[in-house]
């Protein structure tokens, strides 16, 4: 048995068998092959160009009509494919090396690729990443690998051990079969963390180079809450987690109850509690939960289908069921927030040297109008179904605000030219999330319905501290004093306008934080539904005074360690079992 220490990802325990997942690190098999063979290989070569051709006007078909670069990027990669100087090349090298095909491909793409990455010309040094495309699809194909093994091929109940899972690959897990998740990477608040407490998956992460040490197979407890794992574990360490599993379902049975009572303090004070979601599926358990709304749906992930951008009807469909779903309750949707770990094909090209300080969210779609037009129109024909809103990632000044404001109503003319339905007067507001926007949130309150304060990036930025990045995620601590300052000047600048504020954040899904952020005046808080109840269990535990008076107690002291200690005793003596 061995014991691993990580940082915790998502709360809950689960007990499998490990399901390695590794990086795609498939190697190129090299061999002599006969005079003989020759012509076999050469045919070999064309039957794997004409499946990787297939492959590509596959996904030509299935493109949203206006995505005119993604046709001409997928048209170069057919005239590549299909190139009779390379192609003949291929067949020279064949003849002179006598090694099977696919290797003769690897070799030749990759003496190209060196070349042009030691050029001059940066139009000839971006074409590297189209070259590896290619060349991938076609070796796949020689190699007989139809597709690349994703989470959703996991054949049965296990639990995933990983270097690092990318959100588009979380999103995409089976979710009936991944019982947890154990990583070498990643922090709290990463994506991949965050979509496994949304999908109430243990998780495990930051835990160095765990993915070298457990073998398949090998029975993997994941501890998530205590951030633990427990490889082989002896009888007596089963026989605890087994009680441990039966005394969590009990708790969960006993939380369920509490659906039917509102959010509100003992003596009255209420604050709205909504749910945070990434797919529109989960709109549904959200609602059985109990959430008053959708606090923030994060749209983005309808953006992560492989090799497909959304049409404007797909859009609409997907934002239509949510508001449906919801029924009248208000539903917050966010536009596009790619970028960071949030990787789709255009951005990945872009290869930035920062990309959490580049070309994010609201940054990429005002650069990006027709990505961005087409997702401000999808929501304008949904609004019909429901009560929405709509939000914008990532303000750090009032000119992007104002852009993209613009853009809406220009989407708005357009529909309305078109004879197509839309609500007028749908609510539009922005996350604080940026300490500029913290800092001018009083400008930002004139032009903004509602605010909602996004602490997963916030932190991030006025700490500088890459939230996904385990090797300081001891420092990531929402209680700095300076985010807390940061978050009452949030609050009271928004009331002062006259406008709500709530808290999409991680942090707002904490019992302890939810307390403390009631006492500071949110109006809302959004997090993934599973925390709701616990959330809400402490609410209806409290008076308004203890909260305004812990609030004073802490606002003297200077530092996040501080804070934590004196919060954990605070709940331990107030609370039984509800200590972080
Ligand atoms: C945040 O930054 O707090 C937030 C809710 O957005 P995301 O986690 O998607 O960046
Ligand atoms: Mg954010």
């Amino acid at each position: 048995m061995v014991k691993y220490q990580g940082i915790s990802g998502a709360p809950g325990i689960a007990r499998g068998e490990a399901y390695l997942y590794i990086e795609d690190t498939t190697i190129v098999p090299k061999y002599q092959i006969s005079d003989n063979d020759i012509e076999e290989e050469i045919a070999r070569y064309q039957r794997a160009v004409k499946k990787a051709a297939d492959e590509i006007n596959d996904i030509k078909k299935n493109l949203n009509p206006e995505a005119e670069e993604e046709y001409q990027m997928l048209d170069s990669h057919l005239l590549m494919l299909y190139d009779p100087i390379f192609t003949e090349q291929v067949f020279e090298n064949l003849r002179i090396s006598s090694k099977n095909v696919e290797w003769v491909l690897y070799d030749q793409i990759t003496a190209l690729v060196d070349k042009l990455k030691a050029s001059q010309d940066t139009y000839l040094q971006e074409r590297t990443s189209d070259l590896h495309d290619v060349s991938r699809r076609v070796i796949d194909h020689l190699m007989y690998k139809k597709k690349k093994e994703t989470l959703a091929d996991v054949p049965k109940e296990a639990i995933v051990v990983t270097s690092d899972l990318r959100p588009s690959d979380t999103v995409r897990m089976n979710k009936q079969f991944v019982k947890g998740i154990v990583m070498d990477e990643g922090g709290r608040t990463s994506h991949t963390a965050i979509l496994a407490r949304s999908f109430g998956i243990p998780a495990v992460l930051g835990l160095g180079n765990i993915s070298k040490k457990i073998r398949a197979y090998d029975t993997v407890i994941v501890d998530g809450s205590k951030g633990m794992v427990i490889v082989n574990p002896d009888e007596k360490t089963e026989q605890e987690y087994q009680d441990k599993i039966i005394e969590q379902k009990r708790r969960e049975k006993i939380l369920s109850q509490l659906k039917k009572y509102p959010c509100q303090t003992k003596d009255g004070h209420k604050i709205i509690l909504k749910a945070n979601i990434e797919i529109p599926e989960d709109a549904d358990p959200a609602l059985n939960y109990k959430a008053e709304g959708i606090g923030l749906f994060r749209s983005e992930f309808l953006f992560m289908a492989p090799d497909i951008t959304p049409s404007e009807e797909l859009q609409t469909a997907a934002y239509t069921k949510v508001l449906e779903t919801m029924k009248g309750l208000p539903v917050t949707i966010r536009t596009l927030d790619v970028g960071g770990d949030k990787l789709i094909k255009e951005i990945e090209n872009s290869h930035e040297k920062n990309p959490l300080l580049g070309w994010r969210a609201i940054r990429f779609c005002l650069d990006k109008r027709d990505i961005f037009k087409t997702q401000l129109r999808a929501l304008l024909r949904a609004s019909t179904a429901g009560n929405l809103r709509i939000m914008f990632p990532l303000i750090s000044c009032e000119e992007e605000l104002l852009h993209a404001l613009d853009l809406l109503e220009e989407a708005k003319r357009e529909l309305k030219a078109e004879g197509k339905p839309y609500k007028e007067d749908v609510p539009v507001g922005i996350m604080i999330e940026v300490p500029s926007a913290a800092l001018a949130s009083d400008i930002l309150a004139q032009k903004a319905d509602f605010f909602s304060i996004g602490t997963n990036d916030l932190i991030q930025y006025t700490m500088a501290i890459d939230r996904g990045n385990e090797k300081v995620a001891k420092l990531y601590n929402p209680y700095h004093p300076a985010i807390l300052r940061l978050i009452r000047l949030i609050v009271d600048n928004a009331h002062e306008a006259g406008i709500k504020v709530g808290m999409c954040g991680e942090m707002a899904g904490s019992p302890q934080s939810a307390l403390l952020l009631l006492a500071l005046g949110l109006d809302e808080l959004s997090m993934n539904y599973h925390s709701l109840p616990e959330v809400k269990e402490v609410i209806r535990s409290v008076e308004m005074q203890e909260l305004k008076d812990l609030c004073e107690a802490i606002r003297k002291m200077s530092t996040a360690r501080e804070i934590n200690l004196f919060l954990n005793d605070w709940m331990e003596t107030r609370f039984e079992n509800t200590k972080e």
